[in-house]
């Protein structure tokens, strides 16, 4: 068992971010640095040889000097699991389960907090329970009305689960009040529409928090420490207003909380919290209202993936600790690399959501896109190769360039060949698309992981089959590509139809009347740069305005009515074959909305179930529903797929023993290709061969 954290502090190199690795007091324990694992649910509990596996998952972090992790949400009992096979407190065959966590820090001055979260309406269950039986738009289950009885057992249920915790050796608890869970259920008047002492007046409606944090200190003291989640800002309408959030964490410090951290918008919220479209730190503002008004340390979190932004949200006190939960699935060395001024090694977090997130919403494990090895580290092992190979990889997009690097990085001499004039393939299309400024960061971590691992590079280079062979390589990696799929449709080869490519890569003029073929995720982000009005980067003051967010924090919910959105720039339809509107990427669960509500904002027509006859200079005739009609068109724009890039693939393998050569990324499969696979499947070679 781990009792308090006595361990001396490492000592820093001040020189780099003094304030994001400044050690800090908190109760009787001390934290290392200002940097907060965030709670994720990694499902790695689904997958086999759990124990192994979380384990390996938290040291990594730990030798990487996170100064605490937070779990996944434990349900403090039964009817609070978010589903029917979430862990509750007191189940023994999960005491496992935590001494591994809780050994994954031992010997370090890394603290672990359990997470206590009760779903409330959320729980994905029959027998889920609610401060009021309203029903969650996102749960199929209405929930029971909780007696008062049941409330009072409840917040014991609390506090006998912060004691357990203790005894299994966890440092703290976290008292999850965001993000749409049971507490805020009581917290917010939306759904507490009880007239008891539990509901009603802002005091009664907190009542049930602070009796859970006044309960867990009278019975532990300071032999743990709490930490309550706030909702500083529901994102739903009826929420708590800023006042009252500001109030709810004076009085849970004087219930005896440690740390207030600060959580932003519930699950059923319209509006995004950490998707790439969120500007950086940009609930900083909400933060650094509750760090002015508590004595206790405050801890920011949601889009914070950068040193030296964090940094700066501490040294300007608008936060005395930063939450990162994905930035640290990218790189479970961005402590360590910030404090040892490498910064430019960290790999970092793009906000994609499409290894986390959207994985977890679809109750995979997760992942992330950056970085396959994380919650996977027992699969993806990295040891120096046995024998040195000489190794020719052809194409430096997203798979060659992870190839490039992690073969190099096991002692193999790489020669990487790119035909353009930089490296990055595909990803510097994905740059362009508004939003996505932060694929400037992915492609700032491979160049300077090229670098490290000494990848000899190659640039405008179409070397032949021949000149391959020549140079006697023992491996060959193909990693060429795709090119865009064609479809026969008469006048597709007239001078007014272009490819994605040729517009996101290539800057071709595009008129002002544009019909899109295809309706898939590239479909969607063609016609959001075609639309025009949003840099790649995203700005607060657009962000608040598009979706309704009050900064000054006076409204119910931090919601204000949102700011028209006028006709984009240029007037665009989509069209697809089969019925119903273009989808946009259906994977991207947690993104994919976000950009069908913005083209519809912007006016942009779908049309589905459409059959493509010809192609003219007035636009595109189809047909609907066995009408024909013209879609008026200056610009054809085809996204409809892509295929292999078999020029020279085909010619290696016609001269070259097949044993030797290898296809990674839309090389070897061009359906569904995306960066995420192509990266897992580059990593997974190379550490390999
Ligand atoms: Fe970040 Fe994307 Fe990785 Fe998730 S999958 S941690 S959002 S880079």
């Amino acid at each position: 068992m781990t009792d308090g954290n006595c361990l001396p502090f490492t000592t820093f190199d001040r020189d780099h971010y003094p304030a994001l690795l400044s050690p800090l007091k908190v109760g009787r324990f001390r934290m290392s640095n200002r940097v907060i694992m965030g709670a994720m649910h990694t499902g790695i509990e689904k997958l086999d040889h759990p124990l192994e596996r979380i384990t390996a998952f938290y040291k990594e972090r730990v030798d990487g000097e996170v100064a605490m992790i937070v779990t996944g949400g434990v349900a403090p009992s039964p009817e609070g699991r978010i589903e029917e096979s979430a862990p509750v407190i007191g189940d023994d065959n999960d005491n496992a389960w935590h001494r591994a966590i809780v050994d994954s820090v031992s010997g370090s001055s890394t603290l672990v907090c359990m997470q206590l979260l009760h779903a409330g309406r959320y729980a994905k269950i029959p027998e889920c329970v609610a401060p009021s039986p309203l029903k969650a738009s996102i749960n199929r289950y209405s929930p029971k009305e909780l007696s008062v009885e049941d409330i009072r057992s409840t917040i014991d249920a609390f506090v006998a689960a912060a004691a357990r915790a203790h005894e299994l050796g966890y440092h703290g608890v976290e008292i999850m009040g965001s993000e749409g869970y049971l507490i805020n259920q009581f917290t917010a008047p939306v759904t507490n529409l009880r007239e008891d002492e539990f509901g009603g007046s802002f005091e009664n409606r907190c009542r049930f928090v602070l009796e859970i944090i006044r309960g867990i200190k009278a019975r532990l003291g300071d032999r743990i420490f709490v930490m309550f989640r706030l909702s500083v800002v529901d994102l739903v309408e009826g929420g708590m207003s800023g006042d009252e959030a500001i109030k709810l964490a004076k009085l849970a410090e004087k219930a005896g909380a440690d740390i207030i951290n600060t959580g932003v918008g519930w699950h059923e919220s319209r509006v995004p919290t950490v998707a790439h479209v969120v500007p950086r730190a940009a609930w900083a503002y909400a933060t650094a209202k509750v760090a002015a008004a508590v004595a206790c340390p405050v801890v920011a979190s949601n889009r914070i993936n950068d040193p030296q932004v964090a940094d700066e949200l501490i040294a300007s006190q608008s936060c005395d600790l930063v939450s990162m939960a994905r930035p640290l699935l990218a790189d479970a060395a961005f402590v360590s690399k910030a404090r040892a001024g490498r910064a430019a090694s960290i790999n970092t977090c793009i906000a994609c959501n499409q290894a986390c997130l959207d994985r977890g919403f679809r109750h995979e494990s997760v992942s992330c896109l950056v970085n396959p090895r994380a919650a996977r580290e027992t699969d993806f092992v990295v040891v120096p190769a046995q024998e040195r190979k000489c190794i020719g990889v052809i194409g430096a997009g997203a798979a060659g360039l992870n190839f490039a690097f992690n073969a190099a990085a096991r002692g193999h001499q790489i020669t990487l060949y790119e035909a353009g004039n930089e490296v990055g393939g595909q990803l510097l299309m994905a740059r362009n698309i508004p939003d996505k400024s932060e694929f400037d960061e992915m492609l700032r971590y491979f160049r300077q992981r090229l670098v490290d691992t000494k990848v000899t590079v190659h640039l405008n280079a179409r070397p032949g089959a021949d000149e391959i062979l020549k140079q006697g390589y023992d491996e060959i990696v193909i990693a060429t590509g795709v090119s865009p799929r064609e479809i026969n449709i008469p006048g597709m080869t007239g001078s007014n139809v272009l490819t994605y490519i040729d517009i996101l890569r290539h800057g071709r003029d595009v008129g002002q009347k544009v019909a899109i073929i295809g309706a898939g995720g590239i479909a969607y982000d063609t016609a959001e740069y075609l639309l025009g009005d949003l840099t790649t980067k995203p700005e607060m003051k657009e962000f608040s305005s598009e979706f309704g967010i009050d900064l000054g924090m006076h409204a119910r919910g931090g919601l204000v009515t949102r700011t028209a959105v006028g006709a984009g720039r240029r007037s665009i339809t989509m069209l697809q074959r089969s019925p119903g509107t273009p989808s946009g990427n259906r994977k991207a669960v947690t993104t994919n909305w976000i950009k069908r509500d913005r083209l519809r904002r912007q006016g942009v027509r779908m049309l589905g179930g459409v059959a493509y006859q010809r192609i003219s200079d007035q636009g595109i005739h189809v047909s609907v529903e066995g009408k024909p009609q013209l879609i008026a068109a200056d610009t054809v724009v085809l996204c409809v797929g892509q295929v292999s890039e078999r020029t020279l693939r085909d010619q290696i393998f016609a001269k070259a023993p097949a044993s030797i050569v290898h296809l990674i990324g839309g090389a070897d499969q061009a359906v569904e290709l995306d960066a995420m696979r192509a990266i897992e499947q580059a990593t997974l070679l190379a550490l390999s061969i």
